[in-house]
């Protein structure tokens, strides 16, 4: 079996505060807010360089995106039971039976998720920094990448997934 080498990046500025509320039929937690951290894990070969992969480079792309969660309010775009409207005038409305919430646009990420839990969010994370490290062509040694998302000290979520058997566009 070849040598297998991990690399784990946990900084603290890997780190986004954002509003969200969990909401499943039947179910709606109040609007509320986590300072989130977020983790990264990876395994694969040695390259030549000496690295898996570019420390430098995970911390550089994994920042991006916890960037642009940073200060919105996360709504889940694939919602099985919230109705989400425009936004219309700069306003996104954002219904649940009859509660309506209106948000101006800009301060909202609309993710293709279908809740805004760790665990979503850690595939949604996991999801974008793969695509960002392909675009890169950054994955020749990567054979599995965990995200994990701590909603707060000591509670988290991990989404861990291989890359080699995805399907190349
Ligand atoms: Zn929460």
């Amino acid at each position: 079996m070849t040598p297998k080498f991990s690399v784990h990046v946990a900084k603290e500025n890997l780190k986004f505060s954002a509003a969200h509320f969990i909401a499943y039929a039947g179910f709606r937690e109040p609007l509320h807010g986590h300072n989130y951290q977020v983790g990264v894990y990876l395994e694969g070969g040695l390259a030549s360089t000496g690295y898996v992969i570019d420390f430098g480079l995970i911390k550089k792309l994994t920042k991006e995106i916890v960037d642009r969660l940073d200060e919105h309010t996360i709504i889940p775009a694939n919602s099985d039971c919230l109705t989400i409207e425009g936004p219309a005038d700069g306003q996104l409305r954002v219904r649940y039976e009859n509660d309506e919430f209106v948000f101006p646009a800009h301060d909202v990420r609309l993710l293709p998720i279908v809740h805004s839990s760790a665990e979503e969010l850690a595939r949604y994370i996991w999801n974008q920094l793969t695509d960002a490290l392909r675009t890169r062509d950054a994955l020749a040694q990567v054979t599995v990448i965990e995200i994990s998302v701590a909603e707060g000290p000591g509670q988290s979520a991990i989404y861990r997934s291989g890359i080699s058997a995805l399907k190349f566009p």
